[in-house]
């Protein structure tokens, strides 16, 4: 990969490798943007099967993390880490596990404020807690700001609210069926709020465990993880893996809404939002959908700290948010996800001119 020529076409600023060889860590941290404020985003840790597959996820994910935080109306810019490593490994050897984790919290505080981390695939709130005790640039702690998995459910559920309301008139998700594709942390509250919202649930996952609570919990219908694609459901909710929407799961697709927590849903945005569009299918751009937890962990770091009244109010307004996207596509025949990159970009560059006005602060 040529990463000068990908950083200089996608405008990324900063690509850090850090290696502590006591510990055995391999950490690679990117910053895309932080013309809105610093750039946050979590620390995933994979087994990646080389060094060329970490750069490209951090290179993606950082960059996705920008225009998350931009659409979201944040002081905030993209950034994120990823850990060459197992996790499970490393969770059964805790004295490693500290001395790894403070490893890594010394190289983000040498970051000097311009990247903030949190927990993402891989990593606990008490790998955080680790960090912490070597800087202060990490949110999703626990007594603080916690897990956001329920925040950004809640930010998908009001996403489906403002799609039902676009395409049937009415918000209301009762009666409406949703296939959900994922009943982890994310799909589990997203089914809860359908649930209590009166909406029928078939669900998918390759966990037997997690496909139990949903059925007893809330009486969802089960499917194999290749049939999710095909039934007869209204909203289709993909909440595991990315890239599920594509040329072999379009065509099965019954649904009129496409709206989940998942990232990066299309795997080739142009083409595949084209294809939903030419089958009347909505497509709510991911990175909207999903930013309840982004929403909610920037309040950690606001001042006063966290505060979820505010958080909350600010993850309502996603519904609006998303309203407006799906009315101007409506109006000009352009791609939701192309509306809503526009505007992450415009604020971006909006605020970029305000930067020659010298302040004590930068
Ligand atoms: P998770 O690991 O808790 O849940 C994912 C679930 O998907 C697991 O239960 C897993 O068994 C299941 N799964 C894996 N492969 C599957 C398959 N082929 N078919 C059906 N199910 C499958 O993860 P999560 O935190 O719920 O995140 C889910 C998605 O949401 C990810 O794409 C993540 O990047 C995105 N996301 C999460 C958050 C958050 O706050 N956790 C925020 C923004 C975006």
């Amino acid at each position: 990969m040529d990463k000068f020529g990908y950083m200089e076409k996608y405008g990324f600023e900063q690509l850090c490798f850090f290696h502590d060889k006591y510990t055995g860590l391999k950490a690679i941290t990117c910053i895309h943007n932080t013309v809105l404020g610093p750039s946050l985003g979590g620390t995933r840790v994979w087994n990646y099967s080389n060094e060329e597959d970490a750069v490209e996820d951090v290179l993606r994910l950082a960059r996705g993390m920008t225009y998350k935080s931009a659409l979201a109306g944040l002081a905030l810019g993209g950034g994120k880490s990823v850990i060459i490593g197992d996790a499970s490994v490393l969770r059964k050897d805790p004295v490693r596990r500290e001395a790894f984790w403070r490893a890594f919290g010394r190289y983000i505080e040498g970051l000097n404020g311009r990247y903030i981390t949190a927990e993402d695939v891989g990593t606990s709130t008490q790998d955080m807690v680790y960090v912490n005790m070597e800087t202060s640039n990490v949110v999703g702690l626990p007594g603080r700001s916690g897990d956001p998995s329920p925040y950004t459910s809640l930010g998908a559920f009001k996403s489906i609210q403002a799609c039902c309301q676009h395409v049937y008139g009415s918000n209301d998700v009762k009666g409406k069926t949703v296939a959900v594709q994922g009943t982890g942390n994310t799909g589990y509250y997203l089914c809860k709020l359908l649930h209590e919202n009166g909406a029928k649930l078939i669900v998918s996952d390759i966990s037997q465990e997690r496909l139990d609570r949903v059925v007893s919990e809330f009486g969802a219908t089960v499917v194999g993880t290749e049939d999710i694609y095909g039934v007869d459901c209204d909203i289709y909710a993909p909440c595991a893996l990315g890239a599920t929407v594509n040329d072999q799961t379009i065509p099965q697709l019954k649904c009129k809404i496409v709206c989940g927590t998942a990232n990066n849903v299309l795997k080739d945005a142009p083409v595949h939002a084209k294809a939903l569009r030419d089958k009347g299918i909505t497509y709510a751009p991911d990175y909207l959908a999903n930013a309840g937890g982004v929403i909610n962990v920037s309040y950690e770091q606001a001042e006063g700290g966290y505060n979820e009244e505010a958080s909350l109010r600010d993850i309502d307004r996603i519904y609006y948010r998303m309203l407006d996207i799906l009315q101007v596509a409506a109006d000009t025949g352009k791609f939701t996800y192309e509306i809503a990159d526009k505007m992450a970009e415009d604020r971006i560059e909006a605020v970029r001119n305000i930067k020659s006005i010298m302040t004590s602060r930068a």
